[in-house]
This record gives C-alpha cells, sequence and structure tokens, in this order.
C-alpha cells in the first residue's frame, strides 16, 4: 500500500498515511486532528501515468545464451 505525505496547515506539521491509491484525494487528517491538510508529492514511485522511464521488461528471445554455443567456448 503507497504512503502518502500531508502537511497540516494548522500546525504545519507533516505526516504520512498509508492508504489505497483511491483514497489518496481523500482529506487526511493530522495527528492532532486538524483537518485543514494537504497531500504533498510523495517521492514514493507508484505505478500510474505519470511521465517517467517506464520501460517494459524486455522479453527474453528464448534461451542459447553466448556460451555454450561456441561463440566463447573456444
Ligand atoms: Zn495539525
Amino acid at each position: 500500500m503507497p504512503r502518502y505525505e500531508y502537511r497540516c496547515r494548522s500546525c504545519g506539521d507533516t505526516f504520512e498515511l498509508s492508504r489505497p491509491m483511491a483514497e489518496s484525494g481523500a482529506p487526511a487528517t493530522c495527528p492532532a486532528g486538524h483537518d485543514d491538510t494537504v497531500k504533498l508529492l510523495s517521492t514514493v514511485a507508484v505505478g500510474g501515468s505519470a511521465a517517467g522511464p517506464a520501460s517494459a521488461p524486455s522479453s527474453g528471445a528464448g534461451g542459447g545464451g553466448c556460451c555454450g554455443g561456441g561463440c566463447c567456448g573456444g
């Protein structure tokens, strides 16, 4: 479950909450009980549609490595 960081504008405290992505935009209450909080940009990279070097794992095309064939076997 991704963690999101929030900042309370009432007391200026920052806190983290672990919640589902579906609730990432839901209002968060600071540990002191304030409701005036804002969500900060988290450094935790969760799979999303955000721009980034999302390189899919290249599918290996079968086996047949170098060694074993003859290219490096001498
Ligand atoms: Zn607060």
